[in-house]
C-alpha cells in the first residue's frame, strides 16, 4: 500500500479546528446526569425530572360511573318495559344506596356511581319524563355510557417513567392517584462570572474604554430557561490571583462554572493561563462563527467548566450550541437537540468558507407552512442587539460561501430559549 504523504505544514489552519458537531459530541460524552434525589410537593415538581418510575397505586376511576347526565337502569328490563319508575338519584359524590326492582331506574349525573343493579345509562336527551315516570325514546345498547374502574389507570400500571420531565398533565395524573409528593433529581448549580478590567456594573460610571457587563445578564436569562440554581459571581478583574481565587471558590459551590472572556490568546487572558496549570481543561478552536475559542473541562473531579469567549454574541451562541445541551444532560433530560428547519432565505448573506456560521435571522412561517428567514443585518460578534432582534440562527455549513436571496438555508429557532 502506498504511504500517505501528509505534511502537517501543508494543512490549512482551519482544517485543524474542531467541528461544531465534534465539540458537541465530546462535551456530551463527558457528562453524567445528576442522580441525587430530593422530595418535593406536587406543584414544585412541575418541570422537574422524575427520579424513579411511578406505578399506579389505585385504579382510576375507582368506581363504575356515568359518562352522561341521564337515567341508569338494567338493560334486560327493556324487553318488557319502555317506561321506568324513577326510584332515586345518584349524584357525583352522593351515590344511590338502595337496590333497583325490575322496571325501576334512577336519575344519574355525570361521574356519579352507577348502582350495582344497573348496567346501562341513557342520556337525558333520549327520554321523556313525566312525574316519576321516565320513558325511553331511544334504547341505548347494553352497557352504554358506563365508565368502568381502571379505564384510565389500573393498580400497578406504569404511570410515568424515571427521567420524565413533569408537565401539567403529569401533575394531574399524579393528583388523580392521590400522590402529593414526588422524588425528582436535584437541580444542577451553575455559577458564572465575567472577566475583564474594562467591565463595569450597571450604575458605575464608564471610563474611556469601559463597557457595561452584559454577559452576566444574557447568561442569567438563558440559564433561567433551564431550571437550574444560578450563582452570579460578578466580574473578576484581569489579575492572575483574582482569577485563581474565583475558580477555587466557584468550583466548591457549583456543578458547572461558566466564564466569559479571557479564553483567547490576548495578553490579559488569565482564564487560559490559570486553567492551563490544572491540565484538566481543553482549549479548543472550533470552526464556528461566532465563538471560535472555547475552553471545556473540569475544575475538580465533578465541577464542569465552560470558558466562553467574551464577545456578547459569541457568549450567547456558544452557550446555546454547547453549554445548554450539557446542562440539560446533567439535569437528566433526554430531549436536548435543538430542532432545525429548512427555510427560504429572503435576503442575501455573506459567508466565508471554513467555519460554520450561526448568523442571526428573523424567521416566520408563510400561509403555506413554508419557513422564511431574513438576516438581522450586521453580523459582528459585538452586535448584541442582533440577538435581540433575531428569533433564530441561520446555520450555514462549514464549506458554504455567500447565500443568494431565494436559496434554502437551515434555521434554528431560539425564541423559546432566551
Ligand atoms: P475577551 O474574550 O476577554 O478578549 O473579550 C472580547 C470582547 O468582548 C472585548 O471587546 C470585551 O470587552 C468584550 N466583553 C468581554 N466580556 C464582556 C462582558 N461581560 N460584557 C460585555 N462585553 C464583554
Ligand atoms: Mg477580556
Amino acid at each position: 500500500m502506498p504511504e500517505l504523504n501528509v505534511n502537517p505544514q501543508s494543512f490549512d489552519k482551519k482544517q485543524l479546528m474542531l467541528s461544531v458537531e465534534e465539540a458537541q459530541a465530546r462535551i456530551l460524552e463527558a457528562i453524567l446526569p445528576i442522580t441525587t434525589k430530593e422530595r418535593v410537593g406536587l406543584r414544585q415538581g412541575l418541570g422537574r425530572i422524575l427520579a424513579d418510575p411511578l406505578l399506579a397505586r389505585m385504579a382510576v376511576p375507582s368506581h363504575r360511573n356515568s359518562a352522561m347526565d341521564g337515567y341508569a337502569f338494567r338493560h334486560i328490563d327493556t324487553d318488557i318495559h319502555k317506561a321506568f319508575y324513577v326510584a332515586g338519584v345518584s349524584m357525583a359524590g352522593h351515590p344511590f344506596h338502595d337496590s333497583l326492582d325490575i322496571g325501576q331506574c334512577i336519575r344519574i349525573m355525570t361521574g356519579a356511581v352507577v348502582p350495582a343493579d344497573a348496567d346501562t345509562v341513557v342520556m337525558q336527551e333520549h327520554v321523556s319524563r313525566e312525574g316519576d315516570i321516565m320513558t325511553l325514546q331511544r334504547i341505548p345498547i347494553p352497557g352504554a355510557n358506563v365508565r368502568h374502574p381502571g379505564e384510565d389507570l389500573c393498580t400497578g400500571d406504569a404511570v410515568l417513567p424515571a427521567g420524565r420531565k413533569l408537565n401539567a398533565a403529569d401533575l394531574g395524573v399524579l393528583a388523580s392517584q392521590g400522590i402529593g409528593e414526588v422524588d425528582v433529581l436535584r437541580r444542577p448549580r451553575v455559577a458564572f462570572f465575567s472577566t475583564g478590567d474594562e467591565l463595569k456594573g450597571i450604575g458605575e460610571v464608564l471610563q474611556p474604554g469601559d463597557v457595561y457587563d452584559s454577559n452576566r445578564y444574557t447568561l442569567f436569562g438563558m440559564l433561567n430557561k433551564l431550571d437550574v440554581d444560578i450563582l452570579d459571581l460578578g466580574v473578576i478583574p484581569d489579575q492572575q490571583e483574582a482569577v485563581e481565587h474565583a475558580f477555587a471558590q466557584a468550583s466548591q459551590l457549583a456543578d458547572v462554572v461558566i466564564t466569559s472572556g479571557g479564553v483567547s490568546v490576548g495578553d490579559a487572558d488569565y482564564v487560559t493561563d490559570t486553567l492551563r496549570k490544572t491540565g484538566t481543561v481543553d482549549f479548543w478552536k472550533i470552526a464556528v462563527k461566532p465563538g471560535k475559542p472555547l475552553a471545556f473541562g473540569k475544575l475538580n473531579d465533578r465541577c464542569l467548566f465552560f470558558g466562553l469567549p467574551g464577545n456578547p454574541v459569541s457568549v450567547m451562541a456558544t452557550f446555546l450550541l454547547f453549554t445548554r445541551a450539557a446542562i440539560l444532560k446533567l439535569r437528566g433530560e433526554t430531549m436536548i437537540e435543538l430542532p432545525e428547519y429548512s427555510a427560504i432565505c429572503d435576503t442575501p448573506l455573506q459567508k466565508a468558507p471554513g467555519r460554520k456560521d450561526y448568523q442571526r435571522g428573523v424567521c416566520h412561517l408563510d400561509v403555506r407552512g413554508q419557513w422564511h428567514v431574513r438576516s438581522t443585518g450586521m453580523q459582528g460578534s459585538h452586535i448584541l442587539s442582533s440577538m435581540s432582534t433575531a428569533n433564530c440562527f441561520i446555520a450555514l455549513p462549514l464549506l458554504a460561501g455567500d447565500v443568494n436571496a431565494g436559496e434554502i438555508v437551515n434555521i434554528i429557532p431560539f425564541h423559546e430559549l432566551l
